[in-house]
């Protein structure tokens, strides 16, 4: 037997596509394989694999990461009109994230990876904001219509034996434009457990936040649906965590958000997410350094970088020419994902690897070496540009010093 770190159970590995296949195949060869005797069940979504199975692959994928339990994902292309003549596509097949989001009904958590001497935009967050946006329904899965002048717009609701109710939205006198949205209790009560397992997971407070206090229907039920699930199921593990439920108004959310420390998870409404992770994800600096996972309310987990494919960076590589491409987001869903893997396991060996692969990530651009994206970011004298491989050189000559 060799002395490389063990494995009991696989990792599901979901290869991608473009620069960030690139770099998926060196972390492996500089930072994984190495030291650890990676035991992985291995799905290749890379677009040609995709289009090749007709997307069975990625159904395959996901079955795989809900009977084993965590995966790591590489970033893959979404296909627009544009690939389809570049890949030869029999079809724009959909998005592997979105089918995979779909078949573990999974939250998604946003959170920057915290570097000293990249400073964030609002300079008191020390602490990483992570941001966990329900992904159904709302605005996402409207109905929407304008109206003519002298027109009376309802609500309808029609029941199983065929009874209606109706609220009136509005007695149009002149044009406008009318907007129906909906959600159901049970997506709320999934997204509020992932939340919930997720800050236990990860010993973070959780703060929730709507618009109650305007939409009392509707925005009130997110409200108290979070707060019959945290008091069912989570008060005293929360408690006995020493961590906190806080729910407030949107307004009162945002103003406090951005006097924080950081150091929380903030949990968002669909559209509420969709802006706000934009938001804190460039304040924090480069997408380079945002990383991801995907949470399902009975604790499946999947970890990936929250960027893409870096699409531009990939022709330059096919043309021959060195990119200085960012590998922290990538390497951050390895190192989470093996230490959830070492978690479940009871190994605390591949926990301890974990934390010195990410500690030595840290190290090498806080000694001043990084990838370009965080030139203009970082605020050390002594800054040296380098390479995609010479970066994860950097990396591993740190690492070898840790172990
Ligand atoms: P992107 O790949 O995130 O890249 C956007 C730009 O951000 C890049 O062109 C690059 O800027 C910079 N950037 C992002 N990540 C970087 C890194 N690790 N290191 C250095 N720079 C980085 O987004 P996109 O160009 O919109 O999308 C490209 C493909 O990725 C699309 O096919 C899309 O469908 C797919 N995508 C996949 C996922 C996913 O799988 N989760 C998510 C988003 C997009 P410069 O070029 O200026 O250096
Ligand atoms: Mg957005």
């Amino acid at each position: 037997m060799s002395d490389k770190i063990q494995m009991k159970t696989p990792l599901v590995e979901m290869d991608g596509d473009e620069m960030t296949r690139i770099m998926w195949q060196m972390i492996k060869d500089i930072l994984l394989l190495p030291y650890i005797d990676l035991k992985t069940e291995y799905y290749d979504l890379g677009l040609v694999k995709r289009n090749e199975t007709n997307d069975q692959i990625t159904i395959d994928a996901a079955n795989a990461n809900k009977k084993y339990g965590v995966a790591v994902k590489c970033a893959t292309i979404t296909p627009n009109a544009a690939r389809m003549p570049e890949y030869n596509l029999k079809e724009m097949w959909k998005s592997p994230n979105g089918t995979i989001r779909a078949m573990l009904d999974g939250t998604v958590f946003r959170a920057p990876i915290i570097v000293k001497g990249i400073t964030p935009f609002i300079p008191t967050w020390t602490k990483p904001i992570t941001i966990a946006r329900h992904a159904y329904g709302d605005i996402y899965k409207n109905s929407e219509m304008r109206v003519e002048a002298d027109c009376k717009a309802e609500l309808l609701v029609t029941d199983k034996d065929g009874n209606e109710s109706r609220q009136l939205i509005h007695d149009f006198k002149t044009p406008g434009i009318i907007q129906g949205v909906h959600n159901v209790d049970e997506s709320i009560a999934s997204f509020a457990r992932s939340c919930m397992n997720f800050a236990l997971d990860t010993k973070q407070d959780l703060w929730f936040a709507t618009k109650d206090t305007i939409s009392k229907t509707y925005d009130h039920r997110f409200k108290d649906i979070f707060a019959e699930v945290y008091e069912t199921e989570y008060k005293e593990k929360f408690e006995a965590a020493g961590i906190e439920y806080f729910y407030t108004l949107i307004d009162d959310a945002v103003a406090r958000v951005i006097r924080s420390e950081g150091g929380y998870i903030w949990a968002c409404k669909n559209y509420d997410g969709d802006v706000m992770s934009d938001m804190v994800a460039t304040a924090f600096g480069s997408l380079g350094l945002m990383s991801s996972v995907l949470v399902s309310p009975d604790g499946v987990y999947e970890y990936e970088a929250a960027h893409g494919t870096v699409q531009r960076h990939y022709y330059k590589h096919l043309k021959g020419e060195k990119t200085s491409s960012n590998s922290m987001a990538t390497i951050f869903a390895w190192t989470g994902a093996l230490r959830k893997r070492g978690e479940l396991d009871n190994l605390p060996e591949l926990c301890a690897f974990a934390d010195k692969l990410e500690k030595a990530s840290i190290q090498t651009i806080e000694e001043g070496v990084m990838t370009g994206d965080l030139i203009p970011l970082c605020s050390l004298e002594n800054k040296q540009k380098v390479d995609t491989e010479t970066f994860l050189r950097e990396i591993d000559s740190r690492l070898k010093k840790l172990l």
